[in-house]
């Protein structure tokens, strides 16, 4: 029988590519392959066995976990040291349930999470490097150091400071420690959603419709549906309802506080007051739904207050 690639003795390539932080294994071999003027999945194929579900175009959306062999030979084969392929390499840690062989070289594929995306285009370029994948880290919407939009379709994004201050303050809510990130994630999530819903009905929302059609110019946004349009105002109502004590508010407060609770969020995203409150909205039925879940606190809270007596309503972690 034919000896498979993977098991010849692995060789230093004569070129070598300098690896991408984050960049899937898939990627970094590719462009190896490329470099040195062999087929694409030439270095992958010579790296470890590739068990089943590595063939055909479907891998372009996988990343691959290589067992200590298959890093080896690759380390062998690119010149860049195990230890750096430790740190760059995403794939290598994750995907712990997926079963390798420990006594010949072998990869096992599995879909990532955060998907791989194209990297950053200028970030690509420094790497001479078209096509080159990466794993963002909490779901990166931009490469800030080019100011540029990576998700969907790519944008200079260096025009619009709202963009990058609002993805900074994205990261930050992403990472918070009062919360756990699949919370995070889904509450996101729930802003995008209700965004979108203003986004339909931009025209509830004058403000807002002046602010997005700015930056559709200002972005010189040839696609008017572009997440980044609306991105600056998703983070901020995100920001608001994942605010732990909001929530303990909003789920606290009798009827007739509402409208405060309105023109705050109005006032915070430059979405109209009125159609935020009216009750046949998303957004207020978000509100009427939260409250709803918290009513027995609510009525016990006031049942407290009216007989006057000091025990504290719950903490604001209640309320998530
Ligand atoms: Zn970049």
């Amino acid at each position: 029988m034919r000896m498979q690639r993977w098991q010849q003795e692995a060789r230093q390539l004569p070129v070598t590519v300098k690896p991408f932080f984050g960049e899937t294994v898939l990627s970094l071999t590719r462009r190896l392959s490329e470099a040195n003027g062999l087929p694409e999945t030439a270095v992958l194929r010579a790296a470890g066995e590739w068990g089943p579900g590595g063939t055909g175009l479907h891998i372009f959306d996988r990343d691959a976990k290589p067992n200590q062999l298959a890093l080896e030979r690759l380390a062998t084969m690119s010149g860049i040291p195990v230890t750096r392929l430790n740190i760059v390499l995403p794939g290598i840690h994750e995907a712990r349930d997926l079963r390798l062989p420990t006594d010949y070289p072998a990869l096992r594929w599995f879909r990532p999470w955060p998907p791989s995306q194209p990297a950053c285009r200028q970030c690509a370029l420094r790497y001479q490097a078209p096509g080159l994948l990466a794993r963002q880290f909490d779901s990166t919407m931009m490469c800030h150091r080019h100011q540029r939009w990576i998700r969907w379709q790519q944008v200079d994004v260096s025009s619009d400071p709202a963009v990058s201050d609002a993805h900074r303050r994205y990261l930050r809510l992403m990472s918070s420690k009062r919360a756990d990130r699949q919370w995070l994630h889904g509450q996101f999530k729930v802003a995008s959603e209700i965004v979108q819903t203003w986004v339909i009905g931009k025209r509830w929302h004058p403000d807002l419709a002046e602010r997005w059609q700015d930056r559709i110019r200002r972005l010189r946004l040839a696609w008017h549906d572009h997440p980044v349009i609306c991105f600056p105002e998703t983070v901020t109502l995100a920001e608001t309802i994942t605010d732990l004590d909001i929530r303990r508010e909003l789920a606290l407060v009798p009827d007739w506080k509402l409208p405060a609770f309105f023109a705050t969020v109005a006032q915070k995203t430059g979405a109209n007051k009125a159609e935020l409150s009216y009750n046949q909205r998303y957004f207020r039925q978000w509100v009427d739904k939260h409250r709803h879940r918290f009513s027995a606190d609510r009525h016990e809270c006031l049942v407290r207050r009216l007989a006057k007596s000091n025990t504290p309503p719950p903490e604001s972690g209640h309320f998530k």
